[in-house]
């Protein structure tokens, strides 16, 4: 049995919207607990998060690979080292990706997301979540239906909270209506962010970004793939590394690594090092540098790329002229997976 760090809990800076209080930095479980990754490994991962102050830990139904196999890992901690800890930590998952075959085992139907949560808290082994997700929009069911089966959720006492991804400005404007109507609140939105992919801070069609409908609904924002999963370190700089995320053939593509985003990857490296920081500290002090991002979600292959982006957290926040400067280079790489995936951005 772990002993967690006594000081943990005044480690990090905490930031709370609406009734929810996030870590600066919470660790997102997507790509490195699956079967290919040793159990230990993943143990001493989370077990390190934990003890530096993340109790947020972030999964959806379809995390290893396989889908499943990260819950099932969180499982094995929650029921064993993390036992006497559920209670400190925000444990999140989603539905909406493909889960299993067929028409059911993906997107928003209020049985899909009743069979995917039961799955996952089967899987994780505790009676509820604390924010259960859905993970995409879906063009073929009712936002009545998607948005009143997280009611039912919260209602039934398997989610405390819940909220949506990747949905549009339009879409979640559009969403809040629905669940106002519906009686639910929704309390979070998880989008992408990075310094090569900034659509949320674009207008929509009623001229608010999403992070303004989110910030005038109370929502709070957890922003994934801060790093441009990897791309925003000096990871990429001369090649593909073997034990890279690009090189494993996921969801990581080789052919966004572009000379022209690389170039851009150079030159922020350069101004982080002018500015005493490295890439990955630069590229999360930038996504924090916005009060309305709530957390930002790193998905840490090892105990040290972790500690270097807690690291960002120790940083002097970016200065106007380094924020001027790194503007030129913070441009959108075309590397949002998302967009076309989501169905709706
Ligand atoms: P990310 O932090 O942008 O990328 C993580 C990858 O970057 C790592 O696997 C590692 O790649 C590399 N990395 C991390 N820290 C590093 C460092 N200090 N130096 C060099 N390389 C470093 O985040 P992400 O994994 O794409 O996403 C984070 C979390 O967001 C996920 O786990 C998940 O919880 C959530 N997410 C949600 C959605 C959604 O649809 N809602 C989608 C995607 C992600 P290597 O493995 O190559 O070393």
């Amino acid at each position: 049995m772990h002993a967690p760090d006594p000081h943990r809990h005044t480690a990090l800076p905490h930031r709370r919207v609406g009734g929810l209080t996030f870590p600066a930095i919470s660790l997102g479980l997507w790509q490195n607990f699956g079967h290919a990754t040793a159990f230990d490994d993943q143990r001493r991962l989370v077990l390190h998060a934990v003890d530096r102050g993340i109790f947020h830990l972030d999964l959806a139904n379809n995390y290893g690979p396989p889908p499943g196999a990260a819950e099932e890992s969180v499982g094995r901690l929650l029921t064993g080292d993390l036992r006497a800890h559920r209670d400190e930590l925000l444990v999140t998952t989603k539905a909406g990706y493909r889960g299993w075959p067929g028409p059911y085992g993906e997107f928003g139907s209020r049985k899909s997301l009743r069979a995917s949560l039961d799955a996952s808290l089967r899987r994780l082994g505790v009676d509820h979540v604390d924010v259960y997700y859905s993970h995409r929009f879906d063009p073929s069911t009712p936002l009545t239906e998607t948005l009143g089966a997280l009611a039912d959720a919260v209602r039934s006492g398997k989610a405390r909270a819940v909220g949506i991804s990747s949905y549009s400005a339009a879409r979640t404007a559009q969403a809040l209506q629905v669940a106002a109507q519906i009686g639910l609140t929704l309390s979070v939105h998880q989008p992408s962010y990075s310094l090569l992919n900034r659509w949320i801070e674009q207008p929509g069609p009623d001229g608010r970004s999403l992070l303004e409908v989110c910030d005038d609904a109370q929502l709070a924002v957890v922003a994934f793939s801060p790093l441009a999963q990897g791309i925003l370190s000096r990871r990429y700089l001369d090649g593909v590394p073997a034990d890279s995320r690009a090189a494993r053939g996921g969801p990581l593509r080789p052919e966004w690594l572009t000379p022209q985003a690389l170039a851009h990857v150079r030159a922020l490296d350069e101004l982080a090092r002018q500015s005493g920081r490295t890439l990955p500290r630069l590229a999360l002090s930038w996504v924090l540098r916005d009060p309305r991002v709530t957390s930002v979600l790193v998905g840490a292959r090892t105990v040290d790329q972790l500690d270097e982006n807690l690291a960002a957290l120790d940083d002097p926040p970016l200065t106007a002229a380094e924020l001027a400067a790194v503007e030129a280079h913070a441009v959108d790489a075309g590397i949002n997976l998302w967009g076309s995936r989501s169905s709706d951005l």
